[in-house]
């Protein structure tokens, strides 16, 4: 495998197929499609991109690690969404940054931000890349002469372990790999999980509020924070590290989701524990959806916090090849590093048992079980097969979101009948599956997926028409636009619904503090003006709408 990431899709290039893994996925969706799932579509090759020539120049201090090379322009152009691999396989990098800086230390970045102050330039703090809501997508504002986006790659150390304390000092460019290589050196790890681990960073994961699979206790990165360094225009901000503090309004919680508006990451202390010595887990299947969901709940609300508690829908088990399509299947498994876990899984089997769950016969006492493994294994490829699909086309793109248990079910009735109906009118015909991502005691994460057949070069209204129709119900019906993919320009109508007036007017005047200029991120998270709206505003409550500006 070469170092070198795609430009336009997921992953390294060259990176190791699984063909009978592939083949079998799309074999599948042709079945329950019924449509042959069509020739693949080829990138662009890079010497044809003829990208639009960079708008600035830079000082020769910061050409000394910036670039403006065809491939990491265009890398750069988007994050991974199915939205920015479409764009990208049909060639569309029209606004890419004008160069991409690569620096080494914190030195390299307060250069950055002074000659953009003076010279109206926005940057774009950038870690792994893998951003799904356009967090990382240069702004096309006219404000700007220009834009650079931070690539932090090599801001790439674990700089230091304090055992005692349970906790790592580590640089923000580190991608999740290196972390936990780093990490299990000295028998800690930090457990933080994304779908994107193998391309994303510490600091993309603090900018985001990422939030880790195959975990039920610490899911968001927020429980891991101990600590924040952040660069920003008006200066360093270094939150104390403290296990916990009642000092006023939490600092890290201001950085925490600040999408690279506020400032740039450059340091993390993260809580670390050490790496498990005992695991339990099994897989329960049942027949009832409602009975499934009710087991989830009880496991949440027992106090025993399995490390993975996992409910797929019988489409979505059927397709990873984990069920027969027709039960509900539960993933759950158990760690620690301190304790034996028989009785702690016995318990959890027993919840599931008086709702008619089935355990299955082959559960082994330890480990991962045989169907959790198999799913663990397309869940980490997932991101590849996406790109494989979205070429053959596909539209493939999740929806995800939090609400309270009381309210889950009229939620969940509502977003499945939404994506189900603006699937059909889009695409004609497509696949809307589920599973239950994430479970707290108050409510779960639900996580919706939907597989349509795309028309070739109609395939963002098609993918906007669906997004808005989801996110509309899901607010509608009391969730969240977001549990973990953040805001970023995509979501930002929804976020302005979902806070008040008030917050957003507060979080506006905490940029205009750090940032005074605006060269942070222009139109992620948080727009300057109270009324601008991004592009494809869907229609909305007037109430609300009426609320948040
Ligand atoms: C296939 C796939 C699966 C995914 N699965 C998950 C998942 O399971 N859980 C989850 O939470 N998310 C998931 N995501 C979304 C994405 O991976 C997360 O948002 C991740 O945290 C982004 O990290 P990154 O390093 O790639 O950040 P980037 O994409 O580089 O940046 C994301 C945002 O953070 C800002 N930023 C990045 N680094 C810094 C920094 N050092 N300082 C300041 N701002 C910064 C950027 O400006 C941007 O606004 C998935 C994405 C894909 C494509």
């Amino acid at each position: 495998m070469t170092s070198r990431r795609s430009w336009w899709g997921w992953g390294y290039e060259n990176a190791p197929e699984e063909p009978a893994g592939s083949a079998a996925l799309q074999a599948a969706l042709a079945r329950l499609l019924q449509l042959p799932v069509g020739e693949p579509v080829t990138p662009p090759r890079l010497e044809d991109l003829n990208l639009r020539p960079s708008r600035i120049d830079l000082p020769a201090d910061l050409r000394a690690f910036c670039s403006h090379e065809t491939y990491d322009r265009a890398a750069h152009c988007y994050g991974k969404s199915y939205r920015d691999v479409v764009r990208a396989l049909h060639g569309e990098v029209g606004n890419p940054p004008d160069f991409v800086a690569y620096p080494r230390d914190e030195s390299q970045i307060r250069a950055l931000m002074a000659f953009a102050e003076a010279n109206a330039v926005a940057l774009v703090p950038y870690g792994g890349g893998t951003s799904v809501v356009g967090g990382v997508e240069p702004t096309t504002s006219s404000q700007y002469q220009g834009v650079v986006t931070v690539d932090l790659r090599h801001l790439d150390r674990l700089l230091e372990v304090d055992a005692r304390s349970h906790s790592a000092r580590v640089q923000a460019g580190m991608l999740g790999p290196a972390l936990e290589a780093g990490l299990g050196r000295h028998g800690f790890t930090l457990r933080h999980f994304p779908q994107s681990f193998e391309c994303s960073s510490v600091g993309g994961w603090i900018a985001t509020r990422a939030g880790g699979h195959f975990a039920t206790g610490y899911t968001h990165i927020d429980d891991h924070v101990q600590a924040i360094r952040m660069l920003t225009p008006a200066g360093v901000h270094e939150t104390r590290r403290v296990p916990s503090s009642g000092a006023g309004p939490s600092p890290d919680r201001l950085w925490l989701g600040s999408e690279g508006t506020l400032g740039v990451i450059t340091e993390a202390w993260l809580r670390v524990q050490p790496v498990p010595a005992f695991r339990s887990a099994a897989t329960v299947r049942f027949t009832d959806a409602e009975s499934a969901i009710d087991a989830v709940r009880a496991i949440a609300q027992s106090g025993l916090r399995p490390a993975n508690c996992r409910l797929l829908s019988p489409l979505e088990a059927g397709l990873a090849g984990v069920g027969d399509g027709g039960d509900a299947v539960l993933l759950l498994g158990l760690e620690s590093h301190d304790h034996p876990l028989d009785a702690a899984m016995a318990r959890v089997l027993d919840l599931c048992a008086r709702l008619d769950g089935r355990s299955d016969a082959d559960n082994p006492t330890g480990g991962t079980s045989k169907a959790g493994q198999l799913w663990r294994r397309l869940f980490t490829r997932a991101p590849y097969e996406r790109d494989r699909l979205v070429a053959r086309g596909l539209l493939v793109e999740t929806y995800e979101s939090a609400v309270t248990w009381s309210g889950f079910e009229a939620f969940h009735r509502r977003v499945m009948d939404a994506a189900e109906a603006a699937v059909t009118t889009a695409c004609g015909r497509g696949l809307v599956s589920w599973r239950i991502a994430y479970a707290y005691p108050d409510g779960p994460a639900p996580y919706y997926t939907v597989v349509a057949p795309a028309r070739r070069h109609h395939e963002l209204e098609q993918w906007t028409a669906i997004k808005a129709a989801v996110s509309d119900a899901m607010l509608e019906a009391g969730g969240t636009i977001t549990h973990h993919h953040a805001v970023g320009r995509v979501h930002r109508a929804w976020y302005a619904r979902e806070q008040s007036g008030v917050f957003l007017s507060a979080l506006r005047s905490a940029k205009q503090a750090v940032d005074p200029h605006w060269i942070l991120n222009p139109g992620v998270l948080v727009s300057r003006e109270p009324d601008q709206r991004p592009g494809f505003v869907p229609t909305v409550n007037a109430s609300i709408q009426g609320r948040s500006s």
